[in-house]
């Protein structure tokens, strides 16, 4: 039996409800590759039903984002500290969402808050963001997330430094650095 037929076997199966039992054999490349391919990307992005200006399908900003940008921005995943090139910049410029280009923070507002990742008193304005709370990974945290596009970019804390007393800790994958001229 060819993979082709046999996944078309294996497909025939489930459709009547065969394979609601466990299968004791998974020794065949036919079954092995469906069980990868069915298999539930991890992390996945996540549906959202509120609305930005900026919709794109899942599809579209994975095809234009790199996979680490994309996990960050989309999956609302977490770079490792100390990771991220933008820690160390210092120089005049300003922050624009990695995935629209928005202009989201300035570094004016920067700030080293030791935590490993780029960190910044306040955004650029207060619409260019949006805050959710997140009770993801057994935390209660605000998320925070560019007001034009809906990707993730971060969390803000209460423990920043003067004049606001915020911590906008943002991953760096998650931001473009343009410097003024
Ligand atoms: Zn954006």
């Amino acid at each position: 039996m060819s993979a082709r037929s046999a996944l078309a076997a294996t497909r025939s199966a489930a459709a009547s409800g065969w394979s609601r039992r466990a299968s004791p054999r998974r020794s065949s490349s036919a079954s092995r590759a469906r069980a990868a391919s069915t298999s539930a990307p991890s992390p996945s992005p996540r549906r959202r039903s509120r609305s930005s200006p900026i919709q794109k399908t899942d599809a579209e900003w994975q095809a234009q984002l790199d996979p680490d940008r994309y996990e960050v921005l989309r999956c609302a995943a977490t770079e490792p500290p100390f990771s991220g090139e933008l820690n160390y910049v210092h120089e005049d410029g300003k922050f624009l969402c990695g995935a629209c280009g928005a202009e989201l923070f300035r570094t004016d507002a920067k700030f080293d808050s030791g935590s490993g990742w780029p960190s910044f008193f306040q955004p650029v304005s207060a619409e260019a963001i949006e805050e959710e709370v997140d009770e993801s990974h057994g935390m209660r945290r605000i998320e925070v997330r560019c007001a034009a596009c809906d990707s993730h970019l971060g969390h803000v804390f209460p423990d920043g430094p003067h004049p606001t007393g915020q911590r906008y800790c943002i991953n760096s994958l998650a931001l473009d650095f343009e410097p003024d001229e």
